[in-house]
């Protein structure tokens, strides 16, 4: 799948109103793939993931960043360019070293649930798998990874290639007894897109 048509994915799947029918189309109403799909939070729940993916639990490609950040939450990560990934709530958006993604942290709890660059291509992610209702099944060994010596321009243009399709919904949710209230649908806390392609 090109990349073009990765992002127009990103921005229009959407589930069928069909019932017992979960079929996920593409810009040409084309059906999907089947992918599954992998809820989580944060600790204390006010922020929530979506990720989409075609794999099972025992095939996902977890990688171990040994970037000072992520050795500090632990972080086992995956990103998948054929799937999506939606973040739910307004968590803190922290920015470091080459200032070329942001680190998407509850505010409250301080979990780290993705990162999140946002290019004029589009909005890409990692997620970490910590955060997944299925993080317990999760016991494959994740592949030590050091970008340490990449160029900024090689970083972007791999994030680019293989993270995944990001969708942020700046939506509050809060538990509430069995249900989710929504609380706000207007206000976006996310910064605007990296400023990495501005020479100084
Ligand atoms: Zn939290």
């Amino acid at each position: 799948m090109s990349l073009l048509n990765r992002i127009s994915f990103a921005g229009r799947a959407k589930i069928s109103g069909q019932q017992g029918s979960s079929e996920i189309y593409n810009e040409e109403n084309n059906i999907m793939p089947d992918l599954n799909i992998y809820r989580g939070a944060c600790h204390c729940q006010a922020i929530r993931v979506q990720l989409r993916t075609a794999w099972k639990p025992e095939e996902f490609p977890l990688r171990e960043c040994d970037c000072s950040f992520c050795r500090r939450h632990g972080a086992r990560t995956v990103r998948d360019s054929e799937g999506e990934l939606t973040l739910f709530g307004q968590p803190h958006w922290y920015r470091f070293g080459m200032g070329t993604a942001d680190f998407l942290l509850c505010s409250d709890c301080g979990v780290y649930l993705a990162s999140v660059i946002r290019v004029p291509e589009g909005d890409f992610a990692t997620c970490n798998t910590n955060c997944l209702e299925i993080a317990s099944q999760l016991d494959q060994q994740a592949k030590p990874v050091n970008y340490s010596d990449e160029s900024l321009e090689e970083r972007v243009k791999r994030r680019v290639a293989s993270w995944t399709p990001f969708i942020h919904q700046p939506v509050s949710v809060e538990n509430r007894g069995a249900g989710l209230l929504c609380l706000d649908l207007t206000h976006d806390s996310a910064p605007p897109a990296s400023q990495i392609f501005v020479t100084p």
